[in-house]
Order: structure tokens, then C-alpha cells, then sequence
């Protein structure tokens, strides 16, 4: 600030917009990043795991969202630190690339900038940490590869997907049902899989949920479940080979526009005009039937009265479903939206073997489920549960699920988890650090460090002296030269993963190396932090 006089004498004070921004430089900026992005990781690092806690987060508008999911947690933790959002995006490439591991690629992140930030305090240049960093991840991601095996299955014999899925849903809230939504997941991913081109095309896999019942409820349908029912309560609650109409255009007389005036002053004009309308109707429904169509399904509603004479003239109907439903049941029936009513066609109808509305115990709540369908390619996920919360934690562990089966149909390798994979990794790592001369060797040696975090984390959420514990592992991994002992969190007895059934997906354990260390560099380069200061 200064203080100045104008021509005529009068003061005025300068404010310099520079000093309304705080700055940090150097080192200070490289520390205070890291400790951003560690606070970040230690908020998550609770959860990882099968033992992992939940945590439960309120939006401002008081709903409330209880979850383990690691990509959701940092999603809604609405963080105003730029660095901090680094760590929310890094989750949530790992969830749009892999959809599993969304926790456990923060906590590695974390784990990397700990080890960083010794390094920084023992003098060594970032640049040189970045690099060595990036050396070790190459090591650490080829030696995945190295230690992965493949898994083979065919349509027939699901069992390894059920159990990679299985390992996925056990460190979930729904782990209680963990085998049988991971066989619904698996079944859901192979009905719209293309196994030939590797390919699965998960929009097909609509997840749907309604509060009521229970878990156990939750079932698979080979179709698509509309939450509608049919617009009429005395219409057929079943129907067979049913031809369907998909309209987009709405299903009743032409109202008169605003813009228009109908003059009517004697009641004869008045009846005259609704003979019309219902004429206009009649034959609108009669062109449905001439076509053959046995059920509309129509994207716009219609009245009352039209509601009626749809059900006299026993032509079943639904109204108001969404576009995006529409056109899953466009796909799976094999018909056309009809945009216009005049292009309704024979050729455009959809068919379905069976359409049929479920409700669900005493409540009033209906569906409609339309299985069977001629190209039965879109399937539905029908999620029942106590209350809106665990569907919602449901849908998103299902969404793992299905993420992992469609990952291994990508690309059948697996690797173990509990740990096993990081350590194994980590022990190579630290072997490979002594070929290289200068300070990226440091570097490399603390990114074995880091990885070792994983572990630590999974034996310390379980109540294991978590040293004790990695040490043992990392010795018997040593001697007896296998790499699938890991941290047996479930006390099952065993640290080998191969009888604990615990696999994860290769790319996604390499995607999860690859994502952590390009964050950690790209923190590790900033050098400069300026930020608006608050007055
Ligand atoms: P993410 O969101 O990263 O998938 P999770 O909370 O699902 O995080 O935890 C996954 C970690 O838990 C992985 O490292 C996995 O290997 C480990 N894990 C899962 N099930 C078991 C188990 N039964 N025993 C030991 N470790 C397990």
C-alpha cells in the first residue's frame, strides 16, 4: 500500500494487486504441497481394505451418503486446495479408466509423497526424485506383468470372474452378499459381452434400485425394468410376444395452441369439437392396432379420458418413460423410436416375449419388466435394500464389479491382492535400485518404501501390528520365493492369496502405479504456489 496526492493535493491510497496474493516459493512451496496431498491420503487411508472403515459424508443439502468407495468419498469432500484436487482427480481417472482401486491408488499417491518429502529434507533436487521415480514405476509395472497370471474362462465356466469380483465387493458395505452380486455382475457383463472382440459396452447394463426388501432381493433381469407401470390399472398386468410401438410424440388429440382462438357459444359447437377429438383419438389408437402393435410405449402422457378409451379399446399403454429408457428398450427389442406418429410402421414395432408387471409385496410399487426380448442385449441390475443409502453404496459396488469382470474380459491377466502384488513389487524394486549410480538410487529405494505402504495400510485397518506383520510377509515372500503372500486381513489362517481367493485385475494394479506416479511428479515439479489471499 501507498499513500499519494492527486493535482489538486487530495490523498489516495495505492493498492499494488500483487499484494493481495500470497506466494510460496521453493522448498516451502514443494512441502506445503506434499502435506495437501498427504492430508488428502490419510483421510482415505482408513478405508482400504476388507477391514476398511466407512465413511459417511453430508452434501450441503443435508442428504447423507455413507460409503467405502474412494473416488465417491473424494468426490463429495468438496476440497478447495489445488493440490488436494490433484488427489480427487487421480481417483477419479482410476475410476473412469479401471473403476476399481480408486482408494488404493490415493493411498499409494500418499505414500509416495511421505517418502518425497524425506528426500526433500535430506537435499535432494524434486527433479531428481521425479526421475527416479518414474525409473522405479517402470520396474515396478513390468514386474506385474511378470509376476501376473492368466485366467481362463469361457461363458460355461465363470468361476474365476466371480471370484476377481468377489475380491473387489469384500472390502465393501454389501460384503455380506458378496457371492451373489458377483455373480450377477458376471452374468450381467457376459449377456452384453462380445467375447470375440473382447469388448463390453457397459451402458447395456442398466442398475436399477428400489428401496424395500432385502439384498438378498436383488436379482438380474434379462430384459429391461421400467419404474412404471401400465396407465391403467385394469389393463393386463402380462403380456405375451408382445409387439411394441416406441413413441416420442405425443399419444393423444392435437390441443389447440395458445395462440389460437376457438370461438364455441353453443353446445352443440362444444360436442361437435370432442366428437372430433375422440374421432382423431380412435384413430389414432386403430392405426396402432392396424399396424399390430400390443403395447405403446409413449415418452409423453395422455389424459384421462384417452387413458380410458385405451383401455376400452384393449390396447395396454405406458406413458412417461424417459428418453434414455427408450432407447435401451429400442435396442433391446429390436425396434425403432418413432418420432412422428404418421411413421408408425409394422417394420418399427419392437418385440419382446414377455412384458409383465411386478410389484413388490404389499406396497403399491410397480415395475415393468420387459424380458425376452428379440436382441436381448440390454440387461437390468435390480438392486432391492433396506433403505436409499445401501442402494446407493450397492449400485457403486456393483459398478466395481461390473468394471473388474468387463477388465478381465479386456484382459484375463490377474495379479494377487492383500498386498501381495505391492510387496512382491517392492522387493524387486529395491534389488533393481543398486544398478543405478547418483540420487535417483534414493529415489528409487523409497518408491519400494511407498509401495510397501499398501500393505502397511490393509494390515493396520485389520488390527495388525502392521511392521511386525509386513516384515514377517516380506521375509517368507523372500524365502520361500512366492509372490502371493500377502496380509491375511480376514484372519483366514493363510498369507497365500491363491487360497484366499483374492485376485485383482493386472491393469488395473499397473494403472494404479502409472496414475500415482505421474500425480506425485507432476506435485513434485511445482515450485511456485500463488493464491489470492482473503482480505
Ligand atoms: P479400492 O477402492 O482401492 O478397491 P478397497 O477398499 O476395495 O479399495 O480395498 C482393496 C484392497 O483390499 C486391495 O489391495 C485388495 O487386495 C485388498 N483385499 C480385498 N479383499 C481382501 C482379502 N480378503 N484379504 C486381503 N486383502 C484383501
Amino acid at each position: 500500500m501507498a499513500l499519494a496526492f492527486d493535482d489538486f493535493g487530495r490523498p489516495f491510497i495505492i493498492l499494488r494487486e500483487q499484494e493481495s496474493k500470497s506466494r510460496l516459493r521453493g522448498l516451502d512451496a514443494h512441502k506445503a504441497n506434499v502435506a495437501a496431498g498427504k492430508a488428502v491420503a490419510r483421510s482415505l487411508r482408513t478405508s482400504l481394505g476388507p477391514k476398511g472403515m466407512d465413511k459417511i459424508l453430508q452434501s450441503p443439502d443435508g442428504d447423507v451418503t455413507i460409503t467405502n468407495d474412494g473416488a465417491t468419498i473424494l468426490e463429495q469432500m468438496d476440497v478447495d486446495n489445488q493440490i488436494a484436487k490433484l488427489m480427487v482427480e487421480l481417483s477419479r481417472s482410476q475410476d473412469y479408466e479401471i473403476g476399481d482401486g480408486t482408494t488404493g491408488v490415493v493411498v499409494l499417491a500418499g505414500s509416495l509423497l511421505e517418502q518425497a518429502e524425506k528426500l526433500l529434507e535430506r537435499g535432494i533436487h524434486p527433479i531428481r526424485i521425479a526421475e527416479g521415480y518414474e525409473m522405479a514405476s517402470k520396474i515396478a509395472f513390468d514386474h506385474l506383468e511378470h509376476i501376473s497370471t492368466r485366467f481362463e474362462f469361457t461363458a460355461a465356466n465363470i468361476e474365476p470372474l466371480v471370484q476377481t469380483c468377489m475380491t473387489t465387493l469384500s472390502s465393501k458395505i454389501v460384503n455380506r452378499c458378496k457371492r451373489m452380486l458377483a455373480e450377477i455382475a458376471v452374468r450381467a457383463v457376459l449377456a452384453v459381452a462380445d467375447l470375440e472382440r473382447k469388448d463390453v459396452n457397459l451402458d447395456l447394463i442398466k442398475v436399477e434400485g428400489k428401496v424395500g426388501g432385502k439384498l438378498e432381493d436383488t436379482e438380474l433381469i434379462y430384459g429391461i425394468a421400467v419404474d412404471k407401470d401400465m396407465s391403467h390399472p385394469q389393463m393386463p398386468k402380462r403380456i405375451e410376444d408382445a409387439n411394441i410401438a416406441i413413441l416420442t410424440c405425443p399419444f393423444e388429440p392435437p390441443k389447440p395452441k395458445t395462440k389460437h382462438k376457438v370461438d364455441i357459444d353453443t353446445v352443440e359447437k362444444f360436442q361437435t369439437m370432442r366428437g372430433q377429438e375422440q374421432k382423431y383419438f380412435d384413430e389414432m389408437v386403430q392405426k396402432c392396432k392396424d399396424v399390430g402393435a400390443t403395447l405403446v410405449i409413449c415418452q409423453w402422457g395422455f389424459d384421462d379420458e384417452a387413458n380410458h378409451l385405451l383401455m376400452q379399446r384393449n390396447l395396454p399403454a405406458v406413458r412417461w418413460v424417459g428418453g434414455v429408457e427408450l432407447e435401451l428398450i429400442a435396442i433391446a427389442t429390436g425396434g425403432r423410436i418413432v418420432p412422428r406418429f404418421q411413421e408408425l410402421t409394422p417394420d418399427k414395432l419392437g418385440q419382446a416375449g414377455l412384458v409383465r408387471e411386478k410389484s413388490f409385496g404389499t406396497t403399491k410399487d410397480r415395475m415393468l419388466c420387459i424380458e425376452r426380448c428379440a436382441n436381448s442385449r440390454a440387461v437390468t441390475i435390480f438392486i432391492r435394500g433396506g433403505n436409499k443409502m445401501m442402494i446407493e453404496e450397492a449400485k457403486r459396488s456393483i459398478h466395481d464389479a461390473l468394471c473388474v469382470a468387463r477388465n478381465l474380459i479386456r484382459n484375463n491377466s490377474i495379479v494377487y491382492g492383500g498386498g501381495s502384488a505391492e510387496i512382491s513389487c517392492s522387493v524387486a524394486v529395491e534389488a533393481a535400485a543398486d544398478r543405478y549410480a547418483g540420487a535417483e538410487q534414493y529415489a528409487i529405494r523409497s518408491f519400494a518404501d511407498a509401495l510397501d505402504g499398501i500393505p502397511l495400510a490393509l494390515a493396520e485397518n485389520s488390527g495388525l501390528p502392521p511392521i511386525d506383520t509386513l516384515t514377517a510377509v516380506k521375509s517368507q515372500q523372500i524365502q520361500e520365493n512366492n509372490p502371493y503372500c500377502g496380509i491375511d486381513c480376514n484372519d483366514v489362517g493363510t498369507n497365500d492369496m491363491r487360497e484366499q481367493h483374492v485376485f485383482e485385475t493386472l491393469i488395473g494394479k499397473q494403472q494404479q502405479i502409472l496414475l500415482a506416479t505421474q500425480v506425485v511428479k507432476m506435485i513434485l515439479k511445482i515450485d511456485d504456489v500463488i493464491t489470492p489471499s482473503e482480505f
